[in-house]
């Protein structure tokens, strides 16, 4: 059975083509700057990737010229769009509507409408991906999954706010993470590469990429997690602040005379590793520069493990001890030397760093010790496959 799944941004749109049953990856691509002059569609996979300058006025267009892609031309992958038995698409905000993934009606529809409130950009953005599936494939099965989903299970303690409860009441204020998908499947992963059951595990998952997520899950269960309302807590990222104290804002506002969108926009989009260093959001760039005796760019990259240090220890209080911390995405997958930052003193806790295995490259990966009391792993994250797996289960039901 092939899938396609749709990441549908504020400007861009993200597809992969699967076959889920061969776990073969048929076809991949990207529009981006869609509604812009520089519009551009990159398709295909690596050294065969194609580049191609296109107008696209919206996600409409940008659909139309995906499909075209998939059914032409040299890049082309399959016949017809018959071969596409099901599209899953990429939801960032479920609410408390979705714990689980589910088949996409108008009552979905109109549910993620709602939630709008809560994701802005990436709701609309999503339901315009929605649209132009169903105007250019009518009738196909199409399921949404969600960012949020993993972590309903969280309990109140864990996800309310210490704010007036009328306002969780009245607009739904409180946690509810994000990454879920990359969460989910590098504790699945993680649990076979140890070969354990999931639910006998202690598992700390950490997504590690411009956006910075960790979570605590034990036995299988998500019970916390560094998200919240929105993608901008918890963490520091490549240009998220992640949590900062709360009356930062107001004083902000009022000593920069700044709006609402522009000091949402300065914690968004100008702070963490770009604000900090002040030279790049791109780890790479800021430990080049740290290592060239940047000190700025020395303190972002300390303050960026330091930060993933803190969460470690709050999880591993919140579940009463860990077996394995996971990690994933461009840092965590590829820095040795963040994650030797990140483990260095853990020893007492038990968490002890191979260094030579620290090193190596590769696929999933055990990296601590032999005798660690605790294991840590690297996992490849691989959200598209999650979002084709589900599809795949809820169409065949
Ligand atoms: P992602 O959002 O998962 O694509 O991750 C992007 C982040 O991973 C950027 O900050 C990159 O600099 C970082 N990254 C990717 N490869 C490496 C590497 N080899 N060493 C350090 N950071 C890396």
């Amino acid at each position: 059975m092939n899938v396609l799944v749709i990441n549908a941004g504020s400007s861009s749109l993200k597809y992969q083509l699967l076959n889920v049953e061969t776990h073969t990856l048929l076809a991949k691509g990207i529009c981006e700057r869609v509604g812009s002059d520089e519009a551009f569609h990159k398709h295909g996979l690596d050294e065969n990737e194609v580049v191609i300058d296109a107008k696209m006025a919206d996600h409409d267009e940008a659909m139309a010229l995906v499909l075209e892609s998939l059914t032409s031309g040299p890049t082309k992958a399959i016949d017809s769009l018959d071969e596409i038995d099901a599209v899953g698409h990429r939801i960032v905000q479920g609410g408390k509507y979705f714990p689980r993934s589910v088949v996409i009606d108008d009552d979905v529809v109109a549910k993620i409408d709602e939630l709008a409130e809560l994701a802005p950009l990436h709701n609309k953005a999503a339901l315009m991906g929605i649209h132009a599936c169903r105007k250019h494939m009518p009738g196909i099965p199409m399921v949404a999954v969600f960012d949020t989903s993993f972590f309903q299970t969280l309990s109140p303690r864990a996800y309310m706010y210490p704010l007036p409860y009328e306002l969780y009441e009245k607009y739904g204020i409180r946690k509810y993470g994000a990454h879920g998908t990359s969460h989910r499947y590098i504790s699945e992963r993680a649990a076979a590469v140890l070969d354990e059951p999931l639910e006998d595990l202690k598992l700390i998952t950490c997504h590690l990429g411009n956006g910075c997520s960790m979570s605590a899950i034990d036995h299988g269960i998500a019970v916390d997690t560094s998200m919240g309302l929105t993608p901008l807590d918890g963490l520091m990222m490549g240009t998220r602040c992640g949590a900062v104290d709360p009356a930062v804002v107001p004083f902000l506002m009022e000593h920069e005379n700044l709006s609402t969108a522009e000091v949402n926009d300065l914690m968004n989009k100008k702070s963490g590793l770009l604000g900090i260093s002040g030279i790049s959001n791109d780890l790479r760039s800021v430990k080049d520069a740290s290592e060239q005796g940047h000190e700025r760019a020395q303190l972002a990259y300390d303050m960026y493990s330091y930060s993933v240090k803190k969460y470690i220890g709050q999880y591993i209080a919140v579940m009463g001890g860990v077996d394995a911390i996971v990690l994933t995405a461009g840092v965590g997958e590829n820095c040795e030397k963040m994650r030797r930052m990140i483990f260095s003193g853990l020893q007492p806790l038990g968490i002890v760093l191979d260094e030579e295995r620290n090193r190596l490259r590769g696929g999933e990966r055990v990296i601590s010790t032999d005798d660690s009391p605790v294991s840590i792993l690297v996992v490849p994250t691989n959200e598209e496959y999650m979002i084709a797996r589900d599809t795949f289960e809820l169409v065949h039901q």
